[in-house]
């Protein structure tokens, strides 16, 4: 069974479950969904995404498409012109 997609995650477990060191992240204080520990944490999209995780894809896909596709909107009426 799939661990479900945690929402934060600190350095330690990012490094261990996600496929790339964060260029640019930002850090706050909270608890790692991973290992429970408080301490500083970011979002796992920082790390690339989590391998092995529940549904990383789907909530991506939640998150990030309705955006993408505004934005794909607006180009095409600007190509339009
Ligand atoms: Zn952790």
């Amino acid at each position: 069974m799939n661990k479900p997609y945690p929402e934060w995650t600190c350095k330690e477990c990012g490094i261990e479950h996600g496929t790339r060191l964060p260029e640019m992240a930002t850090w706050h204080e909270d608890k790692c969904d991973v290992c429970g520990e408080v301490k500083s944490v970011t979002e796992p999209r920082d790390f690339n995404h989590f391998k092995n995780w529940d549904s990383p894809k789907n909530s991506i896909t939640m998150k990030f498409t309705p955006k993408l596709k505004r934005r794909n909107a607006f180009l095409r009426f600007f190509q339009s012109q």
